[in-house]
């Protein structure tokens, strides 16, 4: 279990690339869940119309992790399997996997390309994303519309 300052940015990474890339989602949360340190609940399903959107959303948690440890180089060298870690990618790969969007052989590299972008968005919006995380690290749970005016200073 990583810590919680570590889980509040790899939540806050996650809601911060959901309002840049226009999802919304409900609360995010850094109490655990059984499942995994914190979560983020989203208002829609994974969709495959925005699959990009979806996947760079996904990858988000482990990018401002990255970016908060500096452990982002190490993170990109193995980059699904701290995903699996974070519980993050099931969901996404399965359904990459299911309609052939993206080839078995592929996912690997679709999903670190996912995270250079995410951390280019994020570089882009850290302050944001350490708001969210000192509130995080407060509250423990935050709704989305807390989380966004938080994320909008
Ligand atoms: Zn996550």
């Amino acid at each position: 279990m990583p810590d919680e300052p570590t889980t509040a940015y790899h939540e806050a990474g996650h809601a911060v690339m959901a309002h840049v890339l226009g999802k919304d989602f409900k609360t995010v949360s850094i109490l655990p869940d059984g499942v995994g340190a914190g979560r983020i609940d989203f208002k829609a399903p994974v969709s495959e119309r925005s699959l990009e959107m979806e996947s760079i959303v996904a990858v988000a948690g482990v990018a401002a992790e990255g970016l908060a440890t500096g452990r982002l180089s190490v993170i990109l060298q193995d980059t699904p399997r701290y995903l699996i870690i974070a519980d993050d990618v099931h969901r996404l790969t399965s359904y990459l996997l299911q309609t052939g969007i993206v080839a078995e052989d592929d996912i690997p590299a679709f999903l670190q390309r996912a995270v250079m972008d995410a951390v280019k968005a994020l570089r882009a919006n850290w302050p944001a994303v350490e708001a969210l995380a000192k509130a995080l690290l407060k509250e423990k749970t935050i709704s989305g519309s807390s989380a966004r005016s938080i994320i909008a200073g």
